[in-house]
């Protein structure tokens, strides 16, 4: 089933969804389900196989962990000793790690045994994990293969198979490893597939695993990352507080929020932008919830024109008009950088963000690139002037992951052509459709064809 261009608005209520997911969606303040959800909570929750083609960031994490966790709702057992119920195969340990936990938020009040198998780590805490049986297990393709050959652990009484990310896996060589796995599976299984797009060797593999799918697949949706024009400066840690100084002085710096990693931080730069004669005011975690209003009340205003926040102190801030995005030091994870960013470009509007970065972030600024799939190059001080939009920004670049996405400098190195408005970037996707990003912030998009609002996440 195509269908992208369903206008109706659900709700996740309409979904059939147990009451605990419900809940659980409603603490993390998910409102309305996005687009791949929509369309596949109600085919899996049918008992059918399915084709997703969706990217990162569409939420499309959900779209499965949800009806998963339905299904364990509605048939409530403890699973066998070396036995998972659910086996979901990633291509990396962080999207393990994430969609384990995404399993754990959205099943909060159900508390299934969720596991996840990942290599570098030693095996022994990963056999006990596996002899206690797991409702999930959430592996990549080569330590499962490893525990399967020599440990107890079947997957005979695997019920449901998710294959995320299909087209990743096929970067880093796991198509065989997959389809071993996949033998050693009950052929009475709901299996599903999701990729962000469609190689001839992931139509074949999901030929060969897929019975009679349903497909679906998210609109083409621009991503936070391609509509903000990005700028890293690679500064000194020492100097950052004067670059900033410097960047926010800009004419065009009508409403920006600065984000450091801690409260302290917050305070030092608000401190200091205050002294260069910035409008500041800083929102951390040890700020009265009135001081908090006040700072946001004034930012939204428009009286403060620059606002200090912590990731923490900034989730669910909802300003439009921000022009700016600064990182005073790179997010800890990618997801928190296409958060931060997606905090401007909204609504269709453009945005920049600048990210300081010191020498010691490097490879923070590699992970973003990575995930993100582009190329970040930096921005020459000396020769460009960030603040006019003749320095060129760094865009998105679909292929230059795929290049790099097994080693280990992402890509890096490909400058990239300027994006002019309306350049196709999506020459490789399937039928000319762009997929749509990571979320991350999972919170972002622009209107191309897209009947649903961007959701924003909390967090
Ligand atoms: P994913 O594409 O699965 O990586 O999801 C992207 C991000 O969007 C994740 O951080 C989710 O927490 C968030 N997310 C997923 N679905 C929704 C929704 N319906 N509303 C708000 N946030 C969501």
């Amino acid at each position: 089933m195509r269908s992208y261009e369903r206008h109706l608005v659900t709700k996740f209520s309409d979904l059939g969804l147990a009451e605990m997911l419900l809940r659980a969606l409603d603490r993390e303040g998910y409102e309305t389900p996005t687009s791949i959800q929509d369309q596949a909570i109600p085919l899996l929750m049918q008992g059918r196989d399915l084709l997703g083609i969706a990217q990162t960031g569409t939420g499309k994490t959900a779209a499965f962990a949800l009806p998963i966790l339905n299904r364990l709702i509605a048939d409530r057992q403890r699973p066998a000793p070396f036995t998972a119920r659910v086996l979901v195969l990633a291509p990396t340990r962080e999207l393990a790690a994430q969609i384990a936990d995404s399993f754990r938020t959205y099943g909060q009040f159900l508390r299934p045994s969720v596991g996840v198998i990942v290599g570098g780590v030693s095996h022994r805490p990963q056999n006990d994990m596996l002899a206690r049986g797991l409702d999930v297990l959430v592996a990549t393709p080569g330590r499962l293969l490893d525990h399967l050959g020599s440990g107890r652990f079947k997957l005979a009484a695997t019920e449901v198979l998710v294959l995320d990310e299909a087209d990743h896996m096929l970067d880093l060589g796991f198509i065989v490893p997959i389809r071993q796995i996949v033998a050693k599976l009950p052929k009475q299984r709901q299996t599903l597939l999701f990729s962000a797009t469609m190689p001839k060797e992931i139509a074949g593999l999901a030929q060969d695993m897929l019975n009679n799918p349903a497909e679906v697949s998210v609109a083409p949706t621009a991503t936070t990352a391609e509509r903000v024009e990005q700028h890293v400066f690679l500064v000194d840690g020492a100097a950052k507080r004067d670059m900033l100084v410097e960047l926010m002085s800009g004419a065009d710096v009508s409403r920006a929020i600065v984000f450091t990693r801690t409260k302290r931080g917050a305070d030092r730069v608000a401190q200091h932008l205050d002294a260069a004669g910035v409008g500041v005011e800083a929102i951390h975690g040890n700020k009265s919830q009135s001081q908090r209003i006040r700072a946001l009340d004034g930012f939204r205003r428009g009286r403060t024109r620059v606002l200090v926040a912590t990731d923490i102190a900034a989730r669910g801030i909802d300003v439009d008009g921000v022009t700016h995005v600064v990182n005073y030091e790179l997010p800890e994870t990618p997801e928190a950088y296409v958060h931060r960013i997606g905090r401007t470009a909204r609504a269709g509007a453009s945005g920049r963000a600048f990210s300081l970065c010191d020498n010691g972030e490097r490879g923070l600024l590699r992970q973003i690139e990575k995930a993100t799939r582009q190329t970040l190059a930096f921005t020459d001080r000396r020769s460009a002037d960030a603040r006019n939009a003749d320095a060129e920004p760094a865009r998105h670049n679909p292929r230059a992951p795929r290049a790099g996405a097994a080693k280990d400098d992402g890509g890096r190195g490909a400058q990239q052509r300027p994006h002019r408005e309306g350049q196709q970037l999506d020459g490789h996707r399937p039928g000319g459709k762009r997929p749509a990003r990571a979320a991350q912030g999972r919170k972002r998009r622009p209107f191309n064809g897209e009947s649903r609002p961007q959701f924003s996440r909390p967090g």
